[in-house]
């Protein structure tokens, strides 16, 4: 570009596309628009998910980059990433539903997937039906001729309850259902896809970024036409990844295996050690032999029963609110899958002005503590956990 004037070379900087030799690491696309030299291959790129780049809310190689490595670790065949964990849920149910179509959710759903499906039935038509998800047969009798999705979480969320998901897929095969399961709790040591589910969605803010660093959220689909719609929809919605996110959570996916073994033994660990405390009542952890769903978690958790723990103390929502301001090495704080460990007590945070009852029947007991493991040594979090519970006392 010979004879422009400064003004104009000013804006029209080379980009270096590199030639001869490639980038080891996934580099970081910030730009949002891609040009094209005919307006043939422009209109491809509006096809679909898979086609080239154009726009950053339709696709961006960063991001696709992310969306290939979750696909291929969840053994799926494609995946959309998304600006938060909601941002995937919103974008799947908001395209795979409509005015009169029925969902069954299990009851002990992630509080802002339970708002959503309350929203959807209040303003949109769309009729829900919780069920406990013990019981595959919870299903056969809940469907109707207009169910659409069964909507479902691997481990839930404070209780650990594990839904049995090859049973559960099982119940509604044959019939013009999508299972969609929500595995934030557990990547790596459970693969929804290979038992039947059509959609797994993963809060990426969590084990998959894995350093309490980013929020976003991924879609990982069994089918590419399930994916190409929920890809469609996800334009109007406004959905896509930014590309720095989606670069730190490729960064976090080297050390995801890694993490999620050392956390799940340290779970385990800290599990039997609360389990012996005087303090606490009962454990909620899928790999103790007493957990309701045990024999269900060995089946479909054979490597790890994951990070997160509940307990109950003996003291009620006073020790709770004592307990969780007690901890020094481990945070408050209403997150998990980070490297470093965090506790959480809903009944003087989260959920402080339900009573006992509306508490009990979301399956949160008033000294309900929840505790997602990070990465520290197990005796530190030890010794953390053993001088906060004295002051519970
Ligand atoms: C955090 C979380 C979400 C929501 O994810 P965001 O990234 O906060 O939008 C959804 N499901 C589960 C199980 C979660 O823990």
């Amino acid at each position: 570009m010979t004879g422009l004037h400064p003004q104009t070379r000013a804006v029209h900087p080379p980009v270096i596309v590199p030639e001869g030799s490639e980038p080891v690491g996934v580099p970081i696309y910030q730009g949002h628009l891609f040009s094209f030299d005919s307006g043939d291959g422009l209109a491809a790129a509006f096809q679909g998910p898979d086609e080239a780049f154009f726009y950053g809310r339709m696709g961006n190689p960063t991001v696709r980059s992310l969306e290939r490595a979750v696909t291929e670790l969840e053994g799926g065949a494609g995946a959309l990433a998304t600006a938060s964990g909601m941002g995937a849920i919103s974008a799947v149910l908001l395209a795979v539903l409509g005015s009169g179509d029925h969902v069954i959710a299990q009851s002990a759903l992630y509080g802002g997937t339970h708002a959503l499906l309350l929203d959807l039935a209040e303003r949109w038509g769309v009729e829900v039906t919780f069920i406990p998800g013990d019981d595959p047969a919870e299903v056969r009798d809940a469907l109707r001729p207009n169910t659409r999705v069964l909507y479902l979480e691997t481990v839930a969320n404070p209780t650990t309850h594990v839904t049995d998901l090859p049973a559960f897929t099982e119940a509604v095969r044959g019939r013009d259902v999508l299972t969609v399961v929500d595995n934030t709790f557990t990547p790596i040591l459970c693969k929804p896809i290979e038992h039947g589910v059509d959609v797994v969605i993963h809060s990426t803010t969590k084990y998959l970024s894995g350093h309490g660093d980013v929020v976003g959220g991924i879609a990982v689909f069994a089918d590419s036409s399930v994916h190409h719609r929920v890809w469609k929809h996800s334009l109007e919605l406004g959905t896509a990844a930014a590309p720095f996110a989606a670069w730190l959570t490729i960064r976090g996916l080297a050390t995801l295996p890694m993490r999620v073994a050392r956390q799940s033994a340290s779970a385990l660990d800290i599990a039997g050690r609360l389990a012996a405390h005087p303090s606490v009542t009962r454990v909620h952890y899928p790999g103790l032999s007493d957990h309701p769903q045990h024999e269900v978690a060995r089946r479909l958790l054979p490597d790890g029963a994951g990070g997160v723990l509940a307990f109950e103390l003996a003291g009620g929502r006073d020790a709770g609110g004592t307990f969780s301001e007690a901890v020094r090495l481990i945070g408050l704080g209403p997150s998990l899958g980070a490297a470093v460990s965090l506790v959480m007590h809903p009944a003087s945070t989260s959920h402080r002005q339900m009573d006992a009852a509306s508490l009990a029947a979301a399956g949160i007991g008033e000294g309900t503590v929840r505790l997602s493991i990070g990465l520290e040594h197990p005796d530190d979090l030890w010794a953390d956990l053993e001088q906060a519970l004295a002051k519970a006392a």
